[in-house]
C-alpha cells in the first residue's frame, strides 16, 4: 500500500529489512554497541558481512533515540541508519525516545541526499513497545518532518508480521482519509 503526501511516497509492505533492493538506505533497530544480535540488527550484519561491524565499532556506543550512518557493504543498499530506540519500561519518556529515533533517522537520511529510506517496527520487538502504541508515535513523528524533507521521496515501513502489517495499514488508511 502507498499513500503520496507532500510528493513523499509512504509505503508499507511485509517483508524483511535486510532484502529491500530498491532503497538507498534502511535502518537498523540496533543496539547500543551497534552489534549483531537478533532480529533486525541479526538479519542486517549476517546479509552485510563483518565490515559492517568493524565500521560500527567506531561510532559505538549510541543512546537511546540518537542514529549513525555507515555503509551497507553487502547489503543491496548504500547505507544504514543504525538507530537505537528506548526499551519499554527502562528508557522513559519511551514516546519520546522513539519520535527521536524517526526523526534523527530522516534528518541523516535527508543530509545524506538519500532518496528513499526504508523502516522496521523500531523496538516493538526485543525492546518490547507496544506495536499498537509504536504505530501512533512512528506515523505522527514522521509526519510531521516531511516539510523539511528535499531529497526523501520514499518511506518505506517494512513489517515483519501480518499483525503489524494490518496495524500500519489501517493507520496509513485513516491518514489518506484525512
Ligand atoms: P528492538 O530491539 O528495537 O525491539 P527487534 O529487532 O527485536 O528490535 O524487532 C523490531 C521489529 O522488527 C519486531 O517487530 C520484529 O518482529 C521485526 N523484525 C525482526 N526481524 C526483521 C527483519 N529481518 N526485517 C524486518 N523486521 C524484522
Amino acid at each position: 500500500m502507498i499513500y503520496t503526501l507532500q510528493n513523499i511516497d509512504l509505503e508499507v509492505v511485509k517483508g524483511d529489512i535486510s532484502d529491500q533492493p530498491d532503497l538507498d538506505a534502511v535502518v537498523n533497530a540496533a543496539n547500543a554497541q551497534l552489534a549483531p544480535g537478533g532480529g533486525v540488527a541479526g538479519a542486517i550484519h549476517k546479509k552485510a558481512g563483518p565490515d559492517l561491524f568493524q565500521e560500527c565499532t567506531e561510532l559505538a556506543p549510541i543512546k537511546p533515540g540518537e542514529a549513525v550512518i555507515t555503509k551497507a557493504y553487502k547489503l543491496p543498499n548504500r547505507n544504514v541508519v543504525h538507530c537505537l530506540g528506548p526499551v519499554y519500561g527502562k528508557d522513559i519518556p519511551e514516546e519520546e525516545y522513539l519520535a527521536s529515533c524517526y526523526k534523527n533517522s530522516l534528518l541523516l537520511a535527508e543530509r545524506h541526499k538519500l532518496s528513499s529510506l526504508g523502516f522496521p517496527a523500531i523496538s516493538t520487538g526485543i525492546f518490547g513497545y507496544p506495536p499498537e502504541l509504536a504505530v501512533e508515535v512512528v506515523f505522527k513523528t514522521v509526519l510531521a518532518e516531511l516539510p523539511k524533507l528535499e531529497h526523501l521521496k520514499k518511506i518505506k515501513f517494512v513489517l515483519f508480521s501480518d499483525e503489524d502489517l494490518r496495524l500500519y495499514q489501517d493507520k496509513l488508511k485513516k491518514i489518506s482519509l484525512g
